[in-house]
């Protein structure tokens, strides 16, 4: 069983538990707000779509378009020990567009200038997983620089004086 699940990522927050609570979630909310089928699958969607930013990493880093491939790649990434895995993030520049406040806020005002009820139901959407994703995170281990791009690179600039340092002192 615990083989099935960590074949099809049930036990990691990757992608497919994204999917099966965000749906729960967003259904709850049809009924609370009231939601159309429209406006439901629009929360639907951005309770998971965003995960394609760690495809799409892949993809670049890699230049492999096959999905398990990128799938088990980042599988096996999080079977590192914390420091390392935070070490390798900030040096490889692992950063996952779609998971930083910053970038969150801005796709926010953009679809809020358009529609406010859809900017809500984004904002929505996105809290709920980055709620998952955090919750997940204290299993594995919390990297704060994840969901900002402003504490990502303050910290990539400390890492790269230390190294210097320690180099220094050698
Ligand atoms: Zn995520």
């Amino acid at each position: 069983m615990e083989k099935l699940l960590i074949r099809y990522g049930m036990n990691k927050m990757l992608p497919f538990p994204h999917i099966f609570f965000g749906f729960i979630f967003s259904f709850i909310l049809k009924i609370f707000l009231k939601l159309n089928l429209y406006n439901f699958l629009f929360l639907f969607f951005c309770t998971w779509v965003f995960d394609v930013d760690h495809y799409f990493f892949y993809v670049l880093k890699k230049k492999d378009l096959n999905f398990f491939h990128a799938y088990d790649y980042f599988i096996k990434k999080k079977n590192l020990r914390l420091e390392e895995r935070r070490r390798l993030m900030l040096l490889n520049n692992r950063i996952f567009i779609f998971h930083t406040l910053e970038i969150i806020f801005l796709i926010f005002i953009l679809i809020f200038v358009f529609s406010k009820l859809h900017g809500f139901l984004f904002l929505l959407g996105n809290i709920f997983h980055l709620f998952l994703d955090v919750i997940e995170s204290f299993k594995d281990g919390f990297i704060k620089e994840r969901y900002s791009l402003i504490l990502f690179f303050i910290s990539k600039k400390n890492l790269k004086i230390k190294k210097v340092k320690t180099k220094l002192r050698d």
